[in-house]
């Protein structure tokens, strides 16, 4: 399965997708979904690698990130709070 993050330089919002398609939600545009990434300018949008391999990856660290994304998307997915 291919785990994909990409963050969006012009509004700095971390896009990781999980399954559904997620976007920044400036103009910019940038989403990702599945190995698809689009944007309005490709030159803002950066890859974030993760090494899926790394050791001691926890939950509470898996729940640190989730938390951090979510509040910087709030703004998109206000109804999951
Ligand atoms: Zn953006």
């Amino acid at each position: 399965m291919t785990n994909i993050s990409i963050q969006c330089l012009q509004c700095g919002v971390e896009l990781n997708y999980d399954g559904k398609p997620v976007f920044c939600g400036c103009p910019n545009a940038a989403s990702v979904r599945s190995d698809v990434i689009t944007a309005m300018d490709l030159d803002l949008v950066t890859y974030i690698t993760k090494k899926e391999s790394k050791q001691g990856f926890t939950r509470q660290d898996l729940a640190f990130q989730e938390e951090r994304r979510n509040r910087k998307v709030r703004k998109l997915n206000f109804e999951e709070r």
